[in-house]
């Protein structure tokens, strides 16, 4: 069914740390989900961040798009959470890195204490320890992330349903972002009441009211 223009998918396993801390989000029973909706707009306002940062030296890279935004759509039909940046974006190996891994020390920290904690207890830890990208599989089955790095002109999808194994393949520059990221959340059934704009403007006023990143909210007719 592939065409010539297709390109080659990589398959990559998670790393083990990952793999366990997937696992438990996924099996969790944290009542408190919404904090992934905190966890991805942080990282969505750092990646803007990043992009000022360079761009002070490299003032090139903001090209004829200087401001900095980030944009929730949520889509009934489809059942997706979307939020996309315009910030620095992830190459290849920064998405691998970054997405794959477990780079950040508190994530780390969190994972020591849950294998300390006895069985069960991980659930709590959550809320406190706040666990990053990977609590987008609390509400989501399936994850895409489209990404294009500032001045670069190369574009890649990273894919997973969180079971120990994601692929990253090169994306059309067509269906990237011009430059940053678009993560996109298949939302679990029980997890629809995240594409409503009233749900999702609540939680981002109570979780993320003071980024410093201008935040839209687009519903797409359902
Ligand atoms: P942390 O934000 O503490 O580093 P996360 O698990 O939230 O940990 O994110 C892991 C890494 O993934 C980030 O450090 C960053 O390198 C990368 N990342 C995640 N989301 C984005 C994004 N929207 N734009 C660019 N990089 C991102
Ligand atoms: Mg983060």
């Amino acid at each position: 069914m592939s065409n010539a223009q297709e390109k080659p998918v990589e398959n990559h396993v998670f790393e083990a740390d990952v793999a366990r801390l997937l696992h438990l989000m996924v099996h969790s029973v944290y009542s408190d989900k919404d904090v992934f909706l905190r966890e991805l707009i942080s990282n969505a306002a750092d990646a803007c961040e990043k992009l000022r940062y360079e761009a002070i030296a490299a003032p090139e890279l903001l090209s004829d798009d200087p401001g900095s935004r980030i944009v929730l759509t949520l889509d009934a039909d489809k059942n997706t959470l979307t939020l996309e940046d315009n910030g620095i974006g992830m190459s290849r190996d920064d998405m691998v890195e970054a997405l794959g891994t477990i780079a950040r020390s508190g994530t780390r920290a969190f994972m020591e204490r849950v294998e300390a904690a006895k069985a069960g207890d991980g659930a709590q830890l959550i809320g406190q320890f706040g666990v990053g990208f990977y609590s987008a599989f609390m509400v989501a089955d399936k994850v895409d992330v489209v990404s294009r790095r500032a001045g670069t002109a190369h574009a890649w999808l990273w894919s997973s349903d969180g079971k120990g194994s994601y692929t990253v393949s090169e994306a059309d520059l067509t269906e990237a972002p011009a430059r940053g990221t678009r993560v996109r959340l298949h939302l679990m059934d029980d997890a629809k009441n995240y594409t409503s704009k009233w749900s999702v403007q609540r939680i981002v006023k109570d979780q993320s009211g003071h980024v410093p990143v201008p935040i839209d909210l687009i519903e797409k007719p359902g």
